[in-house]
Parts: C-alpha cells; sequence; structure tokens
C-alpha cells in the first residue's frame, strides 16, 4: 500500500502571516513529504509494505518507524490548526477545567511543555487509555498514539515548523499556535471518544480522503479489542 501525502485542509496562504505560505511550502511540501516518500521506499517488499499507518506504528522500529510516525504526526498537526478562530466545546472546556483547574492554567502546562521540549519533538493534548486529559511531549518521532492514547491537538517543535518565521524564537511560535488551535476538530474527537464510551459505537468514518479515517478505524479497533 502507497502512503500518500494528504492535501492541506486550507489553501497554503491560509495560515498567514502567524504560519506563512514560505513555512508551508517547505513543511508541507518537502519535510511531511519526504517522509511519506522515505516510508514509502522503505517498506517496499517488506512485511509493512501492506499495513496501515497505526499498524506499522505499533510494529516497527529504526527507520521505518520514525517515518511512519512522522507521517501519521504530521497528517495530523495539519488539522490542529484552523486559518479562522475556533472555541472549545462545551463538554471539552468543561473536561479541560476539570483536569486542569482553568483554561488559563491549561494553557501556561501547554505552553511549558512545548517550549520546554529539549530538541525536535511534538507536545500534545491526549485522551489517555483512560479517558483522562493530558498534556504529553514527546522526541523526535515519537507520537502519543504507541501507548493508545487519543490525541486532540498537537504542536510541532521540530525547527522547521517555525524557523523561517520565528528563526530561533520558539516560544512565539508556540503563543501563534495557541491562537490558531483548531478546537473544533479537537471538540469533534472529544465528543466522538465521549460517545463511543456511551455506545461502543464511533461515527462511521465515510470519506475515504479523510487522513483521519484509518485512524478513527485503528481506534475502534483498539476500543473493541481492550473491552
Ligand atoms: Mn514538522
Amino acid at each position: 500500500m502507497k502512503h500518500v501525502l494528504p492535501d492541506l485542509p486550507y489553501a497554503i496562504d491560509a495560515l498567514a502571516p502567524s504560519i506563512s505560505e514560505e513555512t508551508l511550502r517547505y513543511h508541507h511540501g518537502k519535510h511531511h513529504a519526504g517522509y511519506v516518500n522515505k516510508l514509502n521506499a522503505l517498506i517496499e517488499g517488506t512485511e509493512y509494505e501492506d499495513m496501515s499507518l497505526e499498524q506499522i506504528i505499533h510494529q516497527s522500529d529504526g527507520a521505518i518507524f520514525n517515518n511512519a510516525a512522522q507521517t501519521f504526526n504530521h497528517n495530523f498537526y495539519w488539522h490542529s490548526l484552523s486559518p479562522t478562530k475556533t472555541e472549545p466545546s462545551e463538554p471539552l472546556r468543561r473536561a479541560i477545567e476539570e483536569n486542569f483547574g482553568s483554561m488559563e492554567v491549561f494553557k501556561e502546562k501547554f505552553v511549558q511543555a512545548a517550549t520546554g521540549q529539549f530538541g525536535s519533538g511534538w507536545a500534545w493534548l491526549v485522551l489517555d487509555p483512560h479517558d483522562k486529559l493530558i498534556i504529553e511531549a514527546t522526541s523526535n518521532a515519537h507520537t502519543p498514539i504507541e501507548h493508545h492514547m487519543t490525541p486532540l491537538f498537537v504542536c510541532d517543535v521540530w525547527e522547521h515548523a517555525y524557523y523561517i518565521d520565528y528563526r530561533n524564537e520558539r516560544p512565539k511560535y508556540v503563543e501563534t499556535f495557541w491562537n490558531l488551535i483548531n478546537w473544533d476538530y479537537a471538540s469533534k474527537i472529544f465528543e466522538d471518544k465521549e460517545h463511543l464510551k456511551a455506545t461502543t459505537m464511533l461515527p462511521l468514518c465515510n470519506n475515504p480522503d479523510d487522513p483521519m479515517c484509518g485512524y478513527i478505524d485503528d481506534m475502534t479497533h483498539q476500543d473493541t479489542v481492550s473491552s
């Protein structure tokens, strides 16, 4: 199975000037594309050739793991950004307030995790396997789906995500990220997960072009297996 570079879910200049068109041309068109192309080259003729991205992440290591995980992380990252202002849904806002005390404390902790990650990596809001909201920082290609966590949004803190626009000033980029968070997408995943708990059924994933479909299928599978 050939893995494909998904299109950005918005125009290449939609996040400018916060995140410039030039950054997206490199980040999506060179870095993300590079992970997808390397992954396809590495798995050709191997046991990984016909696996989903999520299966590869769970079963591989070394270069194959790194390129599969980076492919997933970037597929997800683009959906964590919104060109228009969004707000968390009421259930997600309540859950954040219950877990972290307030939205302000959550922001402080998330910004700290993103700016404090040493070297390359990612800062995530995830639901852990017990459906508790936590902030996770992962290094290099590592991804919370390795540990059966459900990401709600992610900030890429590799330098390639911000160097063109912010040079070495990661805190400025993280502040920008905070203002671009796609709360609609995060809220939808949160509510699908709540729905799954209530009914053991996720909504059907009926758009084959949605990069999240495989992920939702995998989530359904995990929940079936673990229950
Ligand atoms: Mn990146």
